[in-house]
């Protein structure tokens, strides 16, 4: 099997034109500044109606180069280990191959090389625990840009691997809150020393530290309809993959936290069942934190993307943009909100979501590593649990077939599992 050639992009598909970003009430210039802090093709991405989009040829290369196309498995260990072999035939998307061990690296690709066609030459981000700074420092070496990462102070000191190998790819890693910014000197003299930073802040830092050059592109990881989007590589393939494997899926699950691996898995099989083609029974499950519990517990509202409002506000499912999660192991499912085209849907009753606690998802997350021999990125534990009670739903059904997306590797993260 190959690379598929193009991305998906559901806007085409959606029953319901997507409610548009917005500058928030009395702090307009929001949608203006995205002009001048994003690649400028990542914008066209964004606000795209066609529903192929090519993938480029370099963004194809580096696909092929860092282990894409992902395996798709089924997970007979799990399914003895469940009791429900004979019934339930259970599959999983691994993106855990790539080099950074998430899929983050599909759209960071995309996105370092967009920022190389502008010109540019440093990308910045923030990251929480680092996935997403990885993947971009590790985009960036591949088109030569300088990386600039803005981590959270409490991650910054506890993530130390992710850290290192972030320096090891040439990026400067700076705690957030930092003094090169304006933000950050203010939080600091509001707080004092040994404040632990949030992602709202690290931010407000990136989007400060990329403004004050021409030259710097800020690189979102997540929540943007464009993410989501390059994401759809891994449903791609996946449909390719079952459809040689001749099986239909009764049930696709993958987690979420703003969306884009539970976006880019399930929209490609989601937009035939909305254009009447295919899939009419298949139902989509997202597995989400109960520490941020958007979906399930969130209101449907404008909200802010981020919790200064340096960027435009969102009609999403939210949790408040000051919502602030209890500690967990799960960084990349602690944000307040869901992409807009996951909301709509969700909204619309096309997507169904479920709440996951963490003792539960880290036990979930044992099972599957000593049935299948994989270690399961905290994040892409709360799939696998979610993947088990939809197993044992089917089982007492009479059976029937799950695919789910495993997002990650927790190769980095054993200190959750033990
Ligand atoms: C970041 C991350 C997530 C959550 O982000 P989404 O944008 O919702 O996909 C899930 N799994 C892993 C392994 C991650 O690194």
């Amino acid at each position: 099997m190959d690379i598929p050639r193009r991305w998906y992009n559901i806007a085409a598909d959606l029953p319901e034109p997507l409610p548009p970003l917005v500058d928030p009430p009395e702090r307009d210039g929001r949608i203006s500044l995205l002009a001048s802090i994003l690649p400028s093709r990542l914008i066209e991405d964004e606000y795209r109606l066609d529903r192929w989009v090519l993938i480029p040829h370099e963004v194809l290369e580096a696909y092929r180069k860092l282990g894409r196309p992902t395996p798709l498995a089924r997970a007979r260990g799990m399914e003895k280990q469940l009791g429900v072999d004979g019934r339930v035939r259970i599959y999983y998307k691994y993106e855990g191959v790539l080099p950074t061990g998430s899929h983050k690296l599909n759209t960071a690709i995309a996105q370092a090389y967009y920022a190389s066609l502008d010109g540019a030459s440093e990308v910045v981000t923030e990251t929480g625990a680092g996935q997403w700074g990885l993947a971009v420092a590790t985009a960036a070496s591949l088109f030569s840009l300088k990386t600039t990462v803005f981590m959270t102070a409490s991650s910054y000191e506890r993530k130390a691997a992710r850290r290192t190998l972030m320096a090891a790819l040439g990026a400067r890693v700076v705690p957030s809150p930092s003094r090169e910014t304006r933000s950050g000197l203010e939080a600091i003299r509001a707080a004092g020393e040994g404040h632990p930073g949030s992602l709202g802040l690290a931010i407000a830092e990136a989007v400060e530290y990329t403004l004050a050059d021409e030259h710097r592109r800020y690189l979102p990881g997540s929540v943007l309809e464009a993410v989501l989007m390059h994401q759809t590589v891994i449903g791609l393939e996946a449909e390719e993959q079952l459809a040689e494997e001749g099986v239909e899926p009764d049930v696709l699950v993958a987690c979420v936290g703003g969306g884009s691996n539970f976006g880019g898995f399930t929209y490609p099989f989601l937009g035939a069942r909305l254009r009447g083609e295919a899939y009419r029974k298949l139902r989509f499950v997202a597995a989400e934190s109960s520490a941020a519990p958007k979906l399930t517990r969130g209101e449907y509202r404008y909200d802010g993307l981020d919790s200064s409002l340096m960027l435009p506000m969102a009609k999403m499912y939210t949790l408040g943009k000051d919502y602030v999660p209890p500690a967990t192991h799960s960084a990349g499912l602690r944000y307040h909100g869901a992409a807009a085209s996951l909301s709509l849907l969700k909204r619309m009753g096309y997507i169904e979501a479920v709440a996951l606690p963490e003792d539960e998802v880290l036990a979930a997350a044992r099972r599957f590593a000593r049935s299948e021999g994989i270690i399961p990125a905290p994040e892409s534990a709360h799939a696998v649990l979610a993947a088990e009670l939809e197993a044992r739903r089917l089982a007492s059904r009479g059976g029937g077939v799950v695919v789910f997306n495993l997002s990650g590797h927790g190769l980095l993260d054993y200190e959750a599992m033990m």
